[in-house]
């Protein structure tokens, strides 16, 4: 290892305590979505990095959603992107946590708090990389860009989406620091497409079902041939990284009173996409087999109406920052292979633009949304590592 890389490593070593303080900082900033305020979160961020940069910069959308970019060596290329949320899901139900959600309590080498695994973990280790190459003044030939936004968890319209849509960002190749479960290497994201399906049918007295159309029923037909039909076919769809697509009713409300027949019933759907598919294609197989089921059946009144969509993404292995992290996790012994993520993030807004984009954090899976979050510290430490060593190894640091 050359010396540059030795002596940051040891700067991360010594800077542990300043590591978990920030993190910590960063679970007390409640930032939860929504309402999406990460204002405080935002200030937590900018104290920190004014200590080593000059190029800090917020660019809200609204008066209550902060963006930060931070920039080592601006102007230079090529640029890596480092990309991250501040807002959180909200903490549900309290009674289901041990902790305060908003406390950060330490315990068995894990910090508890709510986005502190999704991922306030992957933004402080990328800002504490990127502190340990400024004050070791390691000298990059291009350029780091950290990007800490708002509004993941809602869709990205006031975070990076809002930032893309304004040019703000012109990255040769992106990290996302969403939870890889501790820093695998995801090279492919599942996209998300959200319908709402409608039966109508005519009310009449419960007594005397034979006298209506019951929407209920007509609903149970359709999420039946959905399961027999199309289910199955989505459990073998294999994209190599993402394990299969998948169909998941979410939602489900239906008639006015038990005795009456029902005249509607809604339902939402949540379909989870693989590189591959694109949304017309998967509302056409819904569609089709709507369709199929109205030629049985005269009486059947439904529709189907896309609520949003999401595109997954597929970054070639050959690309660079692929390559790049392969080396950086062999240099720290890490395991080197290739995974998929399973959930949305803002790296397909990148993607779609072409833009070479892996997601890599510490954390696991399960952590994210749940009651009693937590993060491995060692995980967090790590990644620290990871962080800035990646950017040392993408951008010709020494
Ligand atoms: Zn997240």
């Amino acid at each position: 290892m050359k010396a540059g890389k030795a002596s940051v490593l040891r700067r991360i070593e010594a800077s542990k305590e300043e590591a978990i303080d920030l993190l910590a900082e960063l679970v007390k900033a409640d930032s939860v979505n929504p309402p999406g305020d990460t204002r405080k979160a935002a200030e937590v961020i900018t104290r920190k990095a004014a200590t080593f940069s000059e190029n800090v910069e917020i660019v809200s959308c609204g008066e209550t959603v902060s963006n930060i970019f931070i920039t080592l060596n601006p102007g230079a290329r090529p640029q890596l992107l480092y990309n991250g949320h501040l807002d959180t899901v909200p903490v549900g139900n309290e009674a289901n946590w041990d902790v305060d959600p908003f406390g950060a309590v330490v315990r068995d080498g894990r910090m508890f708090g709510r986005g502190v695994a999704d991922m306030k973990g992957g933004v402080a280790a990328m800002l504490m990389a990127a502190k340990a190459l400024a004050v070791e003044r390691v000298a990059l030939e291009g350029s780091l860009v950290l990007s800490f936004v708002g509004d993941e968890e809602t869709g990205a319209a006031k975070g990076t989406g809002f930032l893309m849509e304004r040019g703000y960002y012109s990255p040769d190749m992106v990290v996302v620091g969403e939870i890889t479960d501790n820093c695998g290497i995801a090279i492919a994201g599942k996209g998300i497409a959200v319908y709402a399906l409608t039966t109508r049918g005519r009310s009449a007295h419960g007594s005397t079902p034979w006298a209506g159309v019951n929407a209920i029923d007509k609903m149970v037909e359709i999420l039946h041939r959905l399961q027999t039909d199309l289910v199955p076919d989505l459990r073998r769809r294999d994209s190599g990284f993402l394990r299969c697509a998948t169909l998941n009713v979410g939602m489900i409300q239906g008639g006015i009173a038990f005795n009456v027949v029902a005249d509607q019933c809604d339902v939402v759907i949540d379909r989870r996409t693989l590189p591959g598919e694109t949304a017309d294609g998967v509302t056409r197989e819904i569609r089709d087999i709507i369709d199929r089921l109205g030629k049985e059946d005269p009486a059947l009144d439904a529709s189907i109406l896309p609520l949003g969509v999401a595109p997954p993404f597929e970054t070639s292995p050959d690309e660079m920052i692929c390559r790049v992290a392969r080396d950086t996790m062999k240099e720290l012994g890490r395991p080197t292979d290739f995974v998929g993520y399973g959930q949305v993030c803002d790296g397909r807004i990148f993607s779609e633009k072409g833009i070479p984009t892996i997601v890599m954090g510490p954390g696991t899976a399960t952590e994210a949304h749940a009651p009693n979050e937590s993060l491995e510290l060692d995980q967090y430490l790590e990644a620290i590592r990871v962080y800035a060593l990646l950017a040392m190894n993408a951008l010709g640091g020494s």
